[in-house]
């Protein structure tokens, strides 16, 4: 097992409640997409599996564990993990590059430290990965600053660094935000590429439903830090059994929808289902949230589920 999350709880220090109780699995090489929209709760997640959840969050409880070691203490056998085994490609690259560091500092910072390799034998064993980025592999760009190559350089390049020391996990924050839908299309070929080649299990976080389905064999929907439906990518895009998916579809497709408002603020979430002021057709009982109906890989959690479409 590659993740385990067990009833991940996690609250802001004031106790209002942020995300979860969440439970998650991710088999060696699986493609698993974390589809919601702001406020969701799905960087948090992100945030407390790499121990950097920011001030005014803490882990209320629960426990996760990647390849078998704790993840939620600090400690020795965490670091050996995290930007090893368990990459982070983050949201922003911009904010994400030290921008006093030179490009060739950053894609050597993690051989250094997990491999105990030289810059010149990081860089030599990088090229090959940096060619398919179509990032140059010599000295004049290598010892360029964040803020001389462009966007889309900036984004290969955190790619690079989360790859840098081999991981089995790629874990993936919005990756193409800042992308336009060639370049967006661009991206997930290659990464899924890469994940072939490598064998690469990832958890990819998008509030795209149609992104994730193409990037994913398996997705988790999560709304107002709860977990709302879980299934195959194909069943959830052609037969959404859960109101907040059928409406993230909606959006994917760029369709109309008669459901507006926002996501209320965590210390305004209703009782019961958070989905419940924007439901179109809410149940009496859905005030008290209901139990998890199905399986925790194809199930939701409803009081009201759409109907399976007939076979045409
Ligand atoms: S039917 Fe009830 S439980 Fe289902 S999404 Fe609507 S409010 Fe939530």
């Amino acid at each position: 097992m590659s993740l385990a999350i067990d009833a991940l709880l996690l609250e802001r220090v004031d106790g209002v409640r942020l995300l979860g109780p969440l439970d998650l699995r991710l088999d060696p090489g699986e493609r698993l997409g974390l589809v919601g929209e702001s406020g969701s709760g799905k960087s948090l997640l992100v945030q407390a599996l790499f121990g950097v959840l920011p001030p005014g969050v803490r882990l209320a409880g629960g426990k996760f564990t990647a390849f078998g070691v704790p993840m939620d203490q600090p400690g020795r056998d965490r670091d050996l993990i995290r930007g090893a085994r368990m990459a982070w490609m983050p949201q922003d690259p911009r904010q994400a590059l030290n921008p006093l560091l030179s490009l060739g500092q950053h894609l050597t910072l993690l051989p250094g430290v997990h491999r105990g390799e030289s810059p010149s034998a990081a860089l030599e064993r990088l090229g090959p990965l940096l060619e398919r980025l179509e990032l140059p592999t010599g000295g004049p760009f290598l010892g360029r600053f964040p803020h001389q190559i462009s966007g889309g350089q900036r984004q290969r390049i955190c790619l690079a660094m989360a790859l840098a020391c081999d991981p089995e996990l790629l874990v993936l924050d919005e990756p193409t935000t800042a992308l336009d839908p060639l370049a967006e299309a661009a991206f997930l070929d290659l990464v899924l590429e890469l994940q072939r080649q490598r064998g690469l299990g990832f958890l990819w976080i998008t509030h795209d439903l149609a992104l994730a389905s193409r990037a994913c064999e398996r997705l988790l929907v999560l709304y107002g830090g709860e977990a709302m439906e879980a299934g195959p990518a194909a069943r959830l895009l052609s037969a959404p059994r859960h109101p907040y998916t059928a409406r993230l579809l909606t959006a994917a497709r760029r369709q109309p929808s008669s459901e507006s408002g926002f996501l209320p603020a965590p210390q305004d979430r209703p009782a019961g289902c958070p989905f419940r002021p924007r439901c179109p057709d809410p149940a009496g009982t859905c005030g008290a949230w209901g139990s998890w109906r199905g399986n925790p890989h194809d199930g939701l959690r409803c009081e009201r589920p759409l109907e399976a479409a007939p076979p045409a």
